[in-house]
């Protein structure tokens, strides 16, 4: 399951984009201000991302050679979306670092299309970083897929991205606080008992298939270890009710 990132201010145009892209198999999220665009895209590293040029408080021109700045996130396949026809707009956006271009009034199914040509073109990460494993776990970074031996896990979108983090530092404790921000984001408030629920769900998807994995540090947060089970036998553990 690939994400769409979509970059749009105006609510009827991210909507249309959201329901067509999700018809389309994709996961989308949608930031509807501008000024979070890039730490978002930093959060959520989308395949692709289908940026508006019109935006109140920073274009998408702008936007876009920030993106094209920043090492980790500078590969990602952008679409420009914009009402501008002209063509030395067009050279403009494509000067800043735009993949492809589409002028609203769009087409539906061509921007459907241009999408998965741009997901194709650009591989987002470098070969050694497609796949992340721990033990037994594995995760596939471009198809979005985990496997634990053999057996393919089903996470939602949130449990992919907690797990992400606890793989790429395994045996780090990573406090409950640091995970609320960089898997939910720091505009949208959660309390962090709900971290302890995805970890519990998460926790239940790798479990099927093998040990505890997963290291509940009281009053702390959480790591991937693989002396997780006999430090949480003897932890008091909060998550489980
Ligand atoms: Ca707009």
């Amino acid at each position: 399951m690939s994400l769409v990132m979509v970059i749009e201010d105006e609510e009827a145009i991210s909507m249309l984009l959201s329901y067509n892209l999700e018809k389309e198999g994709f996961e989308v999220a949608v930031v509807a201000n501008g000024m979070n665009a890039v730490s978002e895209i930093e959060r959520l590293m989308p395949s692709v991302i289908i940026l508006d040029w019109m935006l109140p408080e920073i274009s998408g021109v702008e936007i876009c050679k920030l993106i094209r700045s920043k090492p980790d996130i500078k590969n990602i396949p952008v679409i420009m979306l914009t009402a501008k026809s002209q063509e030395e707009d067009k050279i403009k956006g494509l000067g800043a670092g735009a993949d492809d271009y589409v002028t609203k009034p769009f087409s539906v199914p061509e921007l459907m299309a241009r999408v998965k040509t741009n997901m194709r073109r650009a591989p987002l990460f470098e070969e050694k970083e497609k796949i992340i494993t721990f033990e037994d776990i594995s995760m596939d970074l471009v198809e979005r897929k985990v496997k634990r031996g053999e057996n393919y896990l089903h996470l939602s979108p949130t449990e992919f991205r907690l797990l992400k983090m606890l793989l790429k530092e395994p045996g780090k404790v990573f406090s409950r606080e640091v995970l609320l921000k960089s898997v939910w984001g720091e505009n949208i408030y959660v309390e962090s008992r709900t971290v302890d629920v995805h970890i519990r769900r998460l926790r239940k998807s790798l479990n099927q298939y093998g040990p505890d994995y997963i290291r509940t540090v009281r009053a702390n947060g959480y790591a991937i270890d693989k002396n997780a089970l006999v430090e949480n036998d003897s932890a008091d553990l909060e998550e489980d009710e």
